[in-house]
């Protein structure tokens, strides 16, 4: 019915009128590698660190549970596969995005998708979500405010599980080519505040083979940013 022609992921499609997250339901549960959980609507949709996403009706909420054989330092570059589906989708659909590290894509700088990826036992669980025909929270933004009009949320899925397929398995064979791919995607050589622990600003320079962020430091120097519970503005 989907006319999915994907080989690892969506193979195995599970849809929910509501959920929690459908990151919990994914981690929670015993599935197959590349299925895929979609919900209309999230009641507790969340970020990093616990931090609200808001997913109401007309927007695309899904994860995917994997089971790479992969190191844990490798994990990282899962967000960045995420992210680089979402732009190539939006490309299908005339919209450019960029990645912001480590696990935003934006739209003329506004937040059109979050990616989180969480693990628990020997799930792996790759959630996007996507404002599609949703109203977007402020300063953020959704594929039918840009485009002027609503898109077909199936067409937008349908595109998504494709991208996300073509990529896990590229990113099997070789995880730093998908780096290197997501790298031309990432917006870099801007300054950047990132905030943690403490405040630290830089030109946010260059991304690792281990997916960090690169800073260069008013003094010259560099320092690397490890993907977790820090958040990156824009100067
Ligand atoms: P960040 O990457 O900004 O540090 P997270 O990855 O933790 O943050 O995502 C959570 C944040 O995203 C929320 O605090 C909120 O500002 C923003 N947000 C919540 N829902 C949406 C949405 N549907 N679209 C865009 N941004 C959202």
């Amino acid at each position: 019915m989907l006319g999915l022609n994907t080989s690892i992921i969506g193979k195995v499609v599970i849809y929910y009128r509501e959920v929690t997250s459908t990151n919990e339901v994914a981690k929670l549960g015993n599935f197959e590698e590349g299925t895929v959980i979609v919900a209309d609507t999230q009641t507790m949709g969340h970020g990093r660190i616990g931090r609200r996403w808001e997913s109401p009706p007309g927007g695309l909420w899904m994860s995917v549970v994997l089971h790479p054989r992969i190191s844990t330092e490798d994990l990282p570059k899962l967000s960045f596969l995420g992210a680089l589906a979402v732009v190539r989708t939006l490309s299908e659909f005339s919209i450019q995005g960029k990645i912001k590290w480590p696990n935003d894509v934006l739209v003329d700088y506004k937040k059109i998708a979050g990616i989180l990826v969480e693990k628990r036992g020997d799930n792996v669980v790759l959630g996007v979500g996507l404002n599609v025909n949703n109203e977007a929270p402020e300063n953020a933004t959704s594929m039918a405010e840009i485009l002027g009009t609503s898109v077909p949320l199936i067409e937008v899925f349908r595109a998504l599980v494709t991208n996300l397929d073509e990529l896990y398995k590229m990113f099997l064979s070789s995880p730093a080519s998908l780096l290197e791919m997501a790298k031309k995607e990432m917006i870099l050589g801007v300054p950047v505040r990132i905030i943690g622990d403490g405040e630290i600003e830089g030109i946010a320079e260059d991304i690792d083979e281990l997916g960090r962020l690169i800073l260069r430091l008013s003094d010259g120097s560099l320092k690397k940013i490890v993907y977790g519970d820090v958040s990156l503005r824009f100067l």
